[in-house]
């Protein structure tokens, strides 16, 4: 049996958040066995804990937040949860001085490469809790479909996206989380952002801290972004690692085929939740 990881040691990320814009600083520390990952807000009085679970999610609009009252919220999890999920990390303390993590480049390379920072992880005295579903899940809403198998020994995302006026689509990608391909094959893909879709989210108060040095915007069946794409398919393969964050939120290290049509934080979300559900049923 495998055993559970936290991090090696503690590591520091600064920079401006996506959404509110403003300036946050992440703290990652290691955390004894079965603490699960932990947000602290330390700049709210009496230092809140988030803890980073399906059940705490309240929002999956443009983001994925998680909060435990109206005050103690943090938005956009997803890419540094990725980053963790690749690491294997079970268990650690992400100390933040805001609403939000820094959005970095819009990837989450600089999140793995905190860790990494940190000196990796290591292993601890307790066994690591796997989950795959003893059944097929199935999960659809709109232009959505995910579908998850069983599989006891690896988990794998085959992925599909559509986006309209966007030069390739639509794009396909497939991959079997691993923490060594993980930082050359999916987290260097960017946040996308539809150039219609812009306008809207500056109207609601969003997209703040956003810029072509933190996503890459679909125009007019182009793809205007800071320096050449990444990848000819790099918004399918940030749709993987956001799927990869989205599924920390179940705690467990999960092992399964999923395969998912034009995914999303909502639908994304509701199979972290399914799993948990499925999991505590059969304990
Ligand atoms: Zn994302």
């Amino acid at each position: 049996m495998k055993k559970q990881k936290t991090s090696a040691g503690e590591a520091r990320l600064s920079g401006v958040a996506l959404h509110t814009g403003a300036r946050s600083t992440l703290h990652l520390m290691p955390a004894p066995p079965d603490t699960g990952i932990l947000f602290r807000r330390i700049d709210l009085p009496e230092n809140p804990v988030i803890p980073a679970i399906a059940k705490c999610v309240v929002d999956v609009q443009r983001g994925t937040s998680i909060a435990v009252s109206r005050s103690a919220i943090v938005y956009t999890v997803e890419h540094i949860l990725s980053a963790l999920h690749a690491w294997e990390i079970d268990n650690c303390i992400i100390e933040i001085d805001g609403p939000e993590p820094p959005v970095a480049d819009g990837s989450s390379l600089p999140y793995y490469n905190m860790v990494r920072d940190a000196g990796g992880t290591v292993e601890q005295e307790k066994e690591a809790r796997y989950f795959t579903p003893p059944t097929p899940v199935w999960i659809e809403e709109g232009h959505t479909r995910i579908a998850m198998f069983p599989d006891p020994d690896r988990l794998t995302v085959s992925c599909v996206t559509s986006f309209k006026g966007c030069p390739i689509d639509p794009q396909f990608f497939e991959y079997e989380l691993d923490t060594e391909t993980y930082p050359v094959e999916i987290a260097p893909g960017r946040t996308f952002v539809n150039y219609s879709d812009l306008s809207m989210l500056m109207s609601m108060g969003l997209a703040r801290g956003g810029s072509l040095d933190t996503a890459a915007v679909i125009h007019d069946g182009a793809i205007i972004c800071k320096d050449r794409l990444r990848f000819k398919n790099e918004i399918v393969r940030h749709k993987i690692l956001d799927m990869f964050g989205d599924l920390k939120l179940t705690g467990m290290r999960l092992t399964g085929r999923i395969i998912a049509i034009r995914p999303g934080h909502p639908k994304n979300v509701e199979l972290a939740a399914k799993l948990t559900e499925m999991a505590q049923k059969k304990a």
